[in-house]
């Protein structure tokens, strides 16, 4: 079995230089995720802010600042105050109340800005978060959350329904990149709809060729949970 960095290399390498590779580290030790920042990891995706996250923060002391932290899993509104200190982008806002809960929060953390995604129920899964993938449920959210001071909208997040065969996550892949292009014409700032980020272990490839730029990459790089 080839080493977890090695793994994490070679993925990257396969990846366009334009698409940015977030490792998933859910479940995974803080010494694993030393491994893939010696390999040059950029970003890393938590699901669960408390304990798992803080606590990894904690341990891995200076190098956590090597990494991105992307908040991957639902953010429940209790862990808003301990995700916003270590979080740089929350990818999981799935309505306009919780983006304002989390608006209303930033400043007591010691930020002035969040940089956050919009994350898109592509398959309108009863089990999953996210808005409707409908234009009209898009541009409300994308009006709501342009009017809150203190968030930065990036784009737009999804999951997609899990199927062993990745072909068949392709139609959800790729009503979210439709989303994402047509967005562009609500939001204020040029840079506001810039990260599409869609695809997992089994389907990144197929994400990516739907046009994410940002994937995320679990048992990919680290083997099975
Ligand atoms: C766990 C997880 C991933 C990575 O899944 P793998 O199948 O392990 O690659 C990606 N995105 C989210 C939101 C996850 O929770």
């Amino acid at each position: 079995m080839p080493e977890i960095g090695e793994r994490f290399t070679e993925i990257r390498e396969s990846l366009p230089d334009d698409v940015q590779l977030v490792a998933a580290t859910k479940s995974r030790s803080v010494d694993e995720i030393k491994e893939i920042i010696e390999a040059g990891a950029k970003y890393i995706g938590e699901n669960y802010t408390h304990p798992e996250a803080t606590e990894k923060f904690e341990k891995l002391g200076e190098l956590r600042k090597e990494v991105h932290w992307e908040l991957i899993g639902h953010l429940q509104k209790n862990d808003i105050n301990k995700a916003l200190p270590i979080f740089d982008r929350i990818q999981t806002v799935e309505s306009v109340s919780k983006a304002k809960h989390i608006d209303k929060r930033v400043e007591k953390a010691g930020k002035s800005i969040v940089p956050v995604l919009i994350e898109v129920n592509s398959g309108r899964e009863e089990n999953k978060y996210g808005i409707e993938p409908t234009e009209s449920a898009l541009e409300e959210t994308i009006r709501g959350v342009g009017q809150l001071e203190h968030l930065r909208l990036q784009g737009l997040m999804t999951l997609g329904p899990y199927r062993g065969d990745p072909e068949d996550a392709r139609p959800y892949f790729r009503v979210t990149r439709e989303l994402f292009e047509a967005g562009k014409a609500y939001v204020e700032e040029d840079d506001g709809m810039e990260v599409l980020s869609m695809g997992m272990s089994n389907s990144y490839r197929v994400a990516v060729e739907e046009g994410a730029n940002m994937v995320r990459v679990g048992t990919g790089i680290f083997g099975p949970r």
